[in-house]
């Protein structure tokens, strides 16, 4: 077979062949996968098994390819929220089904390997698009007591499968770098422990040397973004739990990448990833990677926001100072599970030289301001949509005042915040607040962030997704 290396710009080249075009966004549900799922049943490629249920009697499926020696075992979205692995493993599929020139590496693959997969374990949690099962229950950290049936299952699967790799599929934060810099940790491996000593044996140098082999591939596409989650010993989950019971584990965790809020350029990545493990575990060539490879990958560090705004001047209860201002952004859930708003908070203020974001503004020589409240009050939403709203934005209103409303949530659809009538709203800066603010410069305004989100007034650019009602 072909250096890796190569085989990677092949298959980036081509992944379009593959992508398995109706998983569009993060939020796949159970109900996505079923037609695909479907799919793999006809042709000699796969074996298709309906393994389990979960809590709600949503099937979960163990799909088999190959026939070769050495067993590999790979299971995503223990964590109904981390769907990025699935879309990825039905690329896969979409990959190992189509007949091309890639044939002979498939022929050698499923020679070599008999390859289990479990996309999408917690179809509950992905309903929901939440963490946990439906018992609330975190399934990862379910490997010893067993409550939830996906923990069973899973577990179960691993016995009767018995393994050699295995490969555990999540998300993280999209905060992480890989080390102390601007780098997004667009992926991070882990060979997890398997005690508290953090112990080497050669069940967890194989996984070493296996996320060696990938690491020397990938960073080609992402240099300096792929990070190595730290190896605490975590006794309630799976991966730990499995690497101890002799089978070699990798954990593969998609972080972030700028303008990827979907993540299907990490999920492109995933694919790539993924089918550079299978490939060094067929041909043994993980063999041949030196331990310190896996030691030099820069360990995740929690140093990114979604928005920093730097040197900026600040008048404040008699003071006037220069301060940073770091913002994040949360997403919630909406009323339907398809759709998410955002909720921003100021996270820090003050000297941020060591933190990055990503959107990170130089604003030197301008000032910051709250944004302000319109004066006059709306009657309904719909009187409010009658206003043009880039003008409201250019004059600095980042809030208004409805009258009419017996609003609790916490979000609103509406590009701009909601006051309720008669309510008195602390607007002033600080940690913990919503990110609503004026950048201004000689009392010209040349930004507003309006619910974190940056609008540049004179070129009326920059999205708000939605608002908050301010309590
Ligand atoms: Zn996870």
């Amino acid at each position: 077979m072909t250096d890796n290396l190569d085989f990677a710009y092949r298959i980036y080249y081509d992944y379009q062949n593959y992508l398995e075009y109706s998983l569009t966004n993060r939020r796949v549900k159970h109900s996505d996968i079923l037609p695909l799922i479907d799919r793999l049943r006809e042709g000699n490629i796969f074996t298709v098994t309906e393994a389990g249920k979960s809590a709600e009697g949503r099937d979960i499926f163990l799909i088999k390819a190959g026939t070769g020696k050495t067993k590999v075992f790979l299971w995503s979205q223990m964590h109904g929220d981390e769907s990025t692995a699935t879309r990825a493993l039905f690329d896969i599929f979409n990959f190992f089904l189509l007949k091309d020139n890639y044939n002979s590496f498939k022929d050698t693959l499923f020679d070599k390997l008999t390859i289990y997969f479990m996309p999408m374990v917690n179809p509950d949690g992905a309903e929901l698009f939440k963490r946990t099962n439906i018992f609330d229950i975190d399934i990862n950290r379910d490997f010893v007591r067993l409550q939830t049936p996906e923990a069973k299952l899973l577990k179960d699967t691993f016995n009767k499968i018995n393994a050699e790799f295995g490969f555990n599929l999540h998300d993280q934060s999209i905060l992480y770098s890989a080390g102390h810099n601007f780098n997004t940790a667009t992926l991070s491996f882990l060979a997890p422990a398997f005690d508290a000593e953090k112990s080497v044996n050669s069940v967890r140098e194989n996984s070493m040397k296996l996320i060696g082999s990938m690491f020397n591939t990938v960073n080609s596409f992402i240099p300096g973004h792929i990070a190595k989650y730290p190896d605490d010993f975590e006794p309630r989950a799976f991966g730990d739990n499995f690497q101890g019971l002799g089978m070699s584990t990798i954990l593969i965790e998609s972080g972030g990448w700028k303008d990827d809020q979907e993540k299907q350029y990490i999920r492109k990545l995933n694919f790539i990833t993924l089918l550079i493990g299978l490939k060094s575990i067929a041909e043994e060539s993980y063999n041949d990677v030196a331990l310190d490879i896996y030691d030099s990958i820069p360990f995740n560090e929690k140093d990114l926001m979604d928005l920093v705004l730097r040197n900026l001047r600040y008048k404040n209860n008699g003071y006037e100072y220069f301060v940073d201002i770091g913002i994040i952004r949360t997403e919630i859930n909406g009323s339907l599970s398809s759709e998410y708003f955002v909720k921003s908070s100021i996270e820090e203020i003050g000297d941020l030289s060591i933190l990055f974001g990503y959107e990170d503004l130089d604003l030197m020589g301008m000032e910051v301001i709250p944004g302000k409240t319109f004066p006059e009050e709306f009657s309904s939403i719909e009187d409010f949509k009658k206003m043009n709203i880039h003008s409201l934005y250019a004059d600095g209103y980042t809030n208004i005042i409805l009258s009419d409303n017996n609003l609790n949530e916490e979000i609103t659809e509406l590009p701009i915040n909601i006051i309720k009538k008669s309510k008195t709203i602390d607007t002033s800066i600080k940690v913990g607040s919503p990110a609503n603010l004026i950048i201004q410069r000689e009392n010209k305004i040349i930004y507003i962030v309006l619910n974190g989100f940056l609008y540049d007034p004179s070129r009326q650019t920059g999205s708000i997704k939605n608002g908050m009602i301010l309590h």
